[in-house]
């Protein structure tokens, strides 16, 4: 067994401004890396500008990273940030700006480098980077992953470079101004982690320990995510359950449905957490290690696996997919066997195909 998550966290409110000089320490001159609205819509941005004025450590803003971000994105924010002299990133918002903000800082700290490396398997230096979460699905904060768009291949994957964040701020005030619908996404990708990483090849009892507990306190929320009436005290559990099922699968890597979802996304431009949601039910109603997905029906408190699949259909609706899309999708996910090897037992085109919705 191995258990390395080398990210410092922290999970309190007003945590940005509180650790101020944590964040300086990593150089005079910070690149904040976000989407379009949600970094400033949230307060995170004023918090983060806040704290680099406190320790006077200047920075420039690159807002430009949109969902599922794209290699050529990271490409262009690599110029600028050179052309800045930038010492670190901080990248927030939602799993879009983590993510990117991860590979930014990889290509940045190799000039040298084309966009090539990114999928290339050489073990290379990359400057510090923090992310200060707005969404509760990805666990990017807390992995060392970074999944791009590959305009060419019509689809996303990893990249093949482990890239935890040095520091990771959690303020679960952030995630107040999402939309209902894209909380709905995210707890269903936080909650796909904590099962995909669990039924999976790579799991260990340690990993498990992870996904147990997300999904004890997934349970927590699960009656006020689905009538819509969230507390504080529930989003504070939802950030965790986020953050928690990321260092699970830091472990494991994900399964069947993530690799089924990323063509899903972006043929159709479903968000993440809703493409992956709509291969979860039917993934965990096929799973045939029965004993393991009684703990995890026991530990979200559904009898059923049927019972589980109809609780996110009921959060996500039905996504329509037409059948020559979703057998394109099987047969990619089959042709790829390191995209199976995470999956332990065999699978058919026809089970891929009937586990959606
Ligand atoms: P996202 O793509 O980062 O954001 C979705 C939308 O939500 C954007 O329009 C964003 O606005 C908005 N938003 C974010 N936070 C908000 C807030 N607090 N209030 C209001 N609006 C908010 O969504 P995500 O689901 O978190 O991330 C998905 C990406 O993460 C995918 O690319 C996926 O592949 C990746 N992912 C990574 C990992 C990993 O381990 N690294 C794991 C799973 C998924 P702005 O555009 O204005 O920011
Ligand atoms: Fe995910």
């Amino acid at each position: 067994m191995k258990l390395f998550m080398p990210t410092k966290v922290y999970s309190e409110e007003g945590c940005v401004r509180k650790h101020a000089k944590e964040i300086a320490a990593y150089g005079k001159k910070a690149m904040i890396i976000t989407g379009k609205h949600s970094a400033k819509v949230t307060g995170a941005y004023d918090d983060v500008v806040s704290a680099l004025q406190q320790e006077a450590v200047s920075y420039i803003v690159f807002d430009e990273v949109e969902e599922n971000p794209s290699v050529e994105t990271v490409m262009k924010a690599r110029k600028i940030g050179l052309d800045n002299n930038v010492d670190f990133v901080i990248g927030i918002g939602g799993g879009s700006p983590l993510d990117a903000s991860k590979a930014i800082a990889l290509m940045m700290t190799n000039p040298d480098k084309t966009e090539d490396v990114l999928y290339k398997n050489e073990v290379l230096p990359c400057m510090p980077i923090v992310c200060v979460p707005t969404t509760c699905g990805t666990g990017s904060e807390a992995t060392q992953y970074s999944i791009l768009t590959l305009h060419d291949q019509r689809t996303k994957r990893s990249i093949s470079h482990t890239l935890f964040p040095e520091l990771s701020l959690l303020d679960s005030r952030y995630l107040r101004t999402m939309s209902r619908e894209c909380l709905v996404n995210t707890c269903v990708d936080a909650l796909a982690h904590l099962v995909e990483s669990y039924f999976n090849t790579n799991a260990s009892e340690l990993s498990r320990i992870y996904s147990r507990e997300g999904l004890r306190i997934w349970s927590k929320f699960k009656d006020s995510l689905k009538n819509g009436n969230v507390s504080a005290e529930d989003y504070e559990d939802m950030i965790h359950a986020s953050m928690i099922a990321g260092i699970a699968i830091a472990h494991t890597g994900t399964s069947v449905p993530h690799g089924m979802s990323y063509s899903i996304t972006y043929e159709r431009k479903i968000p993440h957490g809703k493409a992956v949601g709509m291969f979860l039910g039917g993934y965990v109603d096929f799973y045939k290690e029965k004993k393991d997905v009684k703990v995890v029906l026991d530990i979200l408190g559904f009898d059923t696996a049927s019972d589980l699949r109809q609780y996110i259909r009921g959060l996500l609706g039905v996504v329509e997919i037409e059948d020559e899309l979703l057998v394109a999708d099987a047969k990619g996910l089959l042709e790829n066997p390191a995209k199976l090897k995470n999956y332990p037992y065999e699978i058919s085109e026809q089970d891929l195909i009937e586990m959606a919705n």
